[in-house]
């Protein structure tokens, strides 16, 4: 099975549109694909456009088509996200959900730019907009990242996140996101499955990882990103055994943004460990 359970399109914070990563997807033949942009589902549609644009022999060659999305969330202060997979993307409850998430990020945005601003690092609200088809609404701080070094401020994006936008610097500004109880039920409301993205990105150690996965599991999350890319094989053990341990089902996906990265390739991923239930098994 040739998967991958989550990566960005331009609609969020990706590099390409949905019709790009379509092709992607087919070169690498994928049996399961699911684009998961951060707050949004935007590119659904556009996906599927783009799917009928194809000849029927490609068409008879193009990987089950997932919907889903990466919310972003708050636990004891810290960002957590959130993928639903296999929501229905007409549910009304997550499209009101997802449209105030949205203004939460324009609202943020002005926000970090105000407080990169007063840091002298001069106006960038701007060079973001631009890079969101000047919309406010869903701006994301890699839109910043990329502002800042089109202006010169950074060398790099990389450089971006280390000195101004990374977990707790001035430019993280996270305390407006719903709690994980609210966004889990979005999604359980939608019909989907919550999915704890990337356990140990958030660097928690496993006594405070566990009390997460105990109160994610008491909102209604069923299931845990347990293969990531990049990942070591100490990593997936940790996280196959957390996934039993939790009754959770066990996803994986790339978090590809941008093509071309020997690291991080669409569909690259190992298989689900054996001792696990794949998430697919509920959809
Ligand atoms: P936001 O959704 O606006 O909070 O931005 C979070 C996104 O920024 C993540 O999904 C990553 O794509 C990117 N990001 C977060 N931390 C880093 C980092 N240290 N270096 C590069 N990109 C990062
Ligand atoms: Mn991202
Ligand atoms: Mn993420
Ligand atoms: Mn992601």
């Amino acid at each position: 099975m040739k998967y991958d359970l989550h990566c960005h399109s331009r609609f969020s914070d990706g590099e390409l549109g949905p019709a790009q990563l379509l092709a992607l997807a087919c070169e690498q033949n994928l049996d399961l694909w699911a684009i998961t942009d951060h707050d949004t589902i935007a590119a659904w549609p556009v996906l599927l456009e783009a799917c009928e644009q194809l000849s029927q022999e490609q068409q008879a060659k193009l990987p089950k088509l997932i919907t889903g999305v990466e919310i972003s969330s708050q636990w004891q202060g810290a960002g957590i996200h959130i993928l639903g997979l296999n929501i229905d993307p007409q549910a009304e409850v997550l499209n009101q959900f997802l449209t105030v998430q949205a203004q939460l990020r324009g609202e943020r945005a002005e926000l970090i730019a105000k407080k990169l601003a007063a840091k002298g690092l001069g106006e960038l609200l701007a060079g973001a907009l631009a890079l969101n088809d000047d919309k406010l609404d869903g701006l994301s701080r890699v839109h910043f990242a990329k502002a800042m070094v089109a202006s010169g401020v950074v060398k790099s994006s990389k450089q971006a996140f280390d000195k101004w936008l990374g977990n707790g610097k001035i430019g993280d500004v996270k305390q407006s996101w719903p709690e994980l109880e609210a966004c889990v039920a979005a999604i359980t409301q939608a019909g989907g499955v919550a999915v704890l993205a990337h356990p140990l990105k958030y660097k928690f150690t496993t006594t405070k990882l566990k009390r997460l996965l105990n109160d994610f599991c008491a909102a209604g999350g069923r299931g845990l990103e347990v293969v990531s890319a990049g990942q070591n094989p100490q990593q997936l053990a940790l996280l196959s055994q957390l996934a039993q341990e939790f009754e959770l089902v066990a996803s994986g996906g790339s978090d590809l943004h941008q093509a071309g990265l020997s690291w991080c390739q669409l569909g690259q991923l190992v298989p689900i460990p054996k001792a696990c239930k794949p998430v697919w098994e509920l959809f």
